[in-house]
């Protein structure tokens, strides 16, 4: 495929070495994602594969087992994963994005020493448990609560959608403190009594990747376990959501590459009115707005992750903050709806052909919806981005 370059030009050999183990693992992983996507069956061999080729550390610092890698090439990666479809790189983003990096950034010297090199390995697998089944948009309004005793904390509570539950590992989760109302963050691993996952069925698209709804049942947590200070749950989860909606954003890039690379090979090689379809204007005009889509979106991706190396460097610096989430808004939003648009515009040029699922553009086309709703709905992003430029004083929500 012309214009797709898996390792960009200023890549340093470290960088060129993590991709293309990324690849490898990609490569590997396509034949066996079809065949579980297509008996719509949760792919469990998912983490196997990246941890064969020792990614599942990604981000985690090297001194912890990782590989230590920045953010521009955190993206790189996630493209490539974004590539092979929404359900493995919805795996590797609960994993690293909104799972272990959260305990990178918010997590102390023992949380770091205990959590993050199992996390690299894949022995510990983790997840982000903020959404409830009544606080999605609005997840300060959640009602899961805990208990302060000798020991730590009790969880009571529901989450709903969470990727990456039912894997055997850890989730970052969130409580509210009924007597000061205050919310604060969590560790709590999946083997905790009382901790239930429960697979939710019948999902539009991403069959291949587990997500559930969780419920805590008096779960016993340590005090060891609660991520930063008390009360500050929400600021933790925000802060997340940047590293979160970056990787999404990301592997948009991905989706929108393989319904491109798809659609040439398809309009070169199908024929209608005795010449191959992609000598059809109509039909390059749609090759052209998907080529426009993935330059783009690469393009507001690369600039996200620098402004994202930026604020990492200085994090207590508040405008570099606003400014570094504004910008991670406007990228996600504008990759998710230019990768549904590219899946959109290749089922057309596969025509009845595009409407089956053992063609890639459909399969994107199902499971890039959800990138328009988790980590920020487009109605949110929208707002959002507008109170970025009008101003906090218009603001009709926080988040
Ligand atoms: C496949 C999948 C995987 C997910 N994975 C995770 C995960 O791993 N962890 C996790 O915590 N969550 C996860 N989520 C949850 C996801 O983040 C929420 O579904 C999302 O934030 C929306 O919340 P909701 O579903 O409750 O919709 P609601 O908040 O009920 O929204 C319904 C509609 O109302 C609109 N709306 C709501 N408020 C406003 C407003 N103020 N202004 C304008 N419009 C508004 C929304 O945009 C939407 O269109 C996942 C969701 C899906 C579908």
């Amino acid at each position: 495929m012309t214009n797709y370059r898996l390792i960009p030009r200023q890549a340093t050999a470290a960088q060129t070495d993590a991709l293309r183990r990324i690849d490898l693992a990609c490569q590997e992983l396509r034949p066996i994602e079809d065949r579980y996507y297509l008996d719509r069956r949760i792919n469990s061999e998912v983490p196997a594969f990246f941890a064969k080729h020792g990614v599942l550390g990604f981000m985690i610092p090297q001194e912890y087992g990782g590989l230590g890698i920045d953010v521009p090439l955190y993206a790189w990666g996630m493209e490539r994963i974004g590539r092979e479809g929404t359900g493995p790189r919805t795996f590797f983003s609960c994993h690293i994005s909104i799972g272990s990096s959260v305990v990178v950034y918010w997590g102390n010297a023992e949380q770091k020493q205990r959590y993050l090199p199992d996390a690299a390995t894949g022995k510990r697998i983790f997840g982000f448990g903020l959404t409830e089944p009544d606080a999605g948009s609005n997840p300060a309004a959640m009602q899961s609560r805990f208990e302060k005793t000798s020991a730590g904390y009790v969880l009571n509570g529901q989450k709903k959608w969470i990727g990456n539950a039912a894997e055997g590992g850890t989730l970052v989760t969130f409580a509210r403190n009924p007597q000061t109302d205050k919310i604060s963050a969590f560790l709590i691993d999946t083997n905790t009594p009382g901790y239930q996952a429960d697979i939710i069925q019948h999902k539009l698209g991403m069959p291949t990747a587990g997500t559930c709804e969780v419920t805590y049942t008096n779960c016993e947590v340590p005090r060891a376990n609660l991520l930063g200070e008390e009360g500050q749950g929400m600021k933790i989860a925000y802060s997340a959501l940047m590293g979160g909606r970056l990787g999404v954003a990301a592997g948009s890039i991905g989706i929108i590459a393989d319904c491109l690379h798809e659609s040439l090979t398809y309009a070169r090689s199908r024929e209608q009115f005795g010449k191959p379809i992609g000598r059809h204007q109509l039909v390059q005009r749609h090759l052209g707005r998907m080529a426009v889509k993935l330059e783009s979106t690469r393009a507001m991706v690369t600039a996200a992750a620098l402004r994202k190396t930026e604020y990492d460097a200085d994090r207590t610096n508040q405008q570099l903050r606003t400014e570094t989430d504004l910008l991670i808004a406007q990228t996600k939003y504008f990759a998710v709806n230019a990768a549904q648009e590219a899946a959109h515009d290749a089922i057309q040029i596969f025509g009845g052909n595009g409407f089956l699922l053992t063609n890639r553009p459909a399969r994107h086309y199902a499971d890039s919806r959800a990138c328009q709703i988790y980590e920020g709905t487009n109605e949110i992003l929208e707002q959002k981005i507008a109170i970025g430029y009008l101003g906090q004083e218009f603001e009709a929500f926080s988040g």
